[in-house]
């Protein structure tokens, strides 16, 4: 492997040319999960790894779905910081696409295809974060631990929730650096960037009515399609409860100082009625900002019936609930309860994950603003929930403090990468590479800034 060093401290064309190499060729190995196949990029990353002399080991549940860890070590005196990402992507139908999505094409200066936002890119940043480090050889202050896992796009069987699990001890840090948050950014704005510190939790839950069969030309009243009507337009009709968590009513009173009237007296106080009067508007308007600000439901499924001329004796249907880390799910699924129960509809909970959050204040948090401002127009970091799960959560839960950032600008369409012609510029591969390189070496104590 070519050094990624000149004079001692990064050569960025070389590591530019280095980062969009291994991203295309990443892309091209089909992770699409299910079923995933990770086992090819496994190997590609532990090929890299291998040649640039970094200790790593491949942990598997089921060998076709392997994780990989590799570690720089540190003097001890500072627990671990980890980089963690997934190999696997979701599906693309090449039909919807203008490349093909396994391409790993280079155009108007972007890599396109599945993954590249989400979040191969982040892997490969990650990666030139670490082999910078090795290189440059300075004595690191904690260990430096990159983790690749398979099927985060499924839930994790094969690959957090199991590493996390089984490996406990080789996934104890104090910090970590996942997916979830990115730079937002429109034409003439300098963007603000949306580290996630939190996440939302998942309840699934199956709502099931019961009532006589009969047939079609004899219709009855209160039968269980009915019930489960009534049930569902009692939930689409409750207002949604809005919550403002310390860590937003905090930013929004340092936010206070630097907007004006009447704005300035509002942020200032956000438990104020008058704020919550207009939070809550906001979020009964903004599809986002009620996803941000409360717990949500989506009726997932609604099945009945078999044939044309019958009436069906049950009805059943799937909420997908998000539950936000301010609410509990036991009060939320209170809630579907009183509108579904009069009905006789009944409850039953199908899935149940807590929401996971960590704490803002501290040195990776500063550490993390800092660097995205050196490197881009955005100078402020609002520290943002994540409205669906991520891998972060099962680190979470074993005490490590995770933030989800991708250290990329883009707008808001294209914050959702499971669409089509996915892609990232060049420009932001650069940008991640280096702001991953500033963190690494402040955290870790390697040394020089990009
Ligand atoms: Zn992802």
């Amino acid at each position: 492997m070519d050094s990624l060093l000149a004079d001692g401290t990064p050569a960025w064309r070389a590591v530019r040319e280095f980062a969009a190499r291994v991203l295309a060729d990443y892309i091209r190995i089909d992770t699409t999960n299910p079923p995933g196949n990770e086992k090819t990029a496994i190997e590609f990353l532990a090929r890299i790894l291998a040649e640039a002399g970094i200790e790593h080991e491949v942990l598997s549940k089921d060998p076709s779905r392997p994780n990989l860890i590799a570690r720089l070590r540190g003097d001890g005196s500072r627990r671990p910081l980890i980089l963690l990402h997934h190999a696997d992507v979701v599906a693309a139908d090449p039909a919807e696409w203008k490349v093909g999505p396994f391409s790993g094409e280079t155009r108007d200066g972007a890599i396109w295809g599945r993954g590249a936002f989400d979040c191969k890119s982040l892997g490969v940043m990650h990666l030139v974060a670490l082999l910078l480090a090795k290189e440059e050889g300075a004595p690191l202050s904690r260990d430096l631990v990159f983790i690749c896992v398979s099927d985060e796009e499924q839930g994790g069987a094969f690959g957090a929730r199991w590493l996390t699990e089984t490996h406990p001890e080789k996934c104890a840090a104090e910090y970590l650096l996942g997916e979830g948050g990115a730079g937002l950014t429109a034409p003439g704005r300098p963007g603000v960037w949306l580290p996630s510190y939190a996440e939302k939790g998942i309840l699934w839950l199956k709502l099931m009515s019961k009532g006589d069969a009969g047939h079609g030309s004899m219709p009855k009243k209160g039968g269980a399609v009915e019930r489960m009507m009534r049930a569902l337009s009692k939930l689409y009709k409750l207002r949604p409860q809005v919550f403002i968590t310390e860590e937003a009513e905090q930013h929004l009173k340092t936010l206070s100082t630097r907007v004006k009237f009447p704005w300035k007296v509002l942020f200032r106080r956000p438990r104020s009625g008058l704020t919550r009067a207009l939070v809550t508007a906001a979020a009964r308007r903004n599809d986002f900002a009620r996803a941000l600000m409360s717990s949500t439901f989506s009726v997932s499924a609604v099945k009945a019936g078999a044939g044309e001329n019958q009436i069906p004796a049950s009805c059943e249907a799937t909420l997908d609930c998000r539950i936000h880390p301010s609410d509990s799910a036991t009060a939320f699924r209170r809630r579907v309860e009183d509108a579904a129960r009069p009905e006789g509809v009944t409850v039953d909970v199908l899935l149940e994950s807590d929401s996971t959050r960590s704490p803002v204040d501290t040195d990776l948090f500063r550490v993390m603003t800092d660097a995205l401002g050196r490197h881009s127009t955005a100078k402020v970091a609002v520290p943002t929930l994540f409205p669906g799960t991520t891998d972060n959560r099962f680190f979470r839960n074993l005490g490590v403090t995770c933030y989800g950032i991708s250290p990329v600008l883009v707008g808001l369409d294209e914050m959702d990468a499971h669409g089509p012609d996915e892609k990232i510029t060049l420009l932001n591969l650069d940008l991640g590479c280096k702001v991953m390189h500033d963190i690494v070496s402040e955290m870790c104590g390697t040394g020089q800034r990009g």
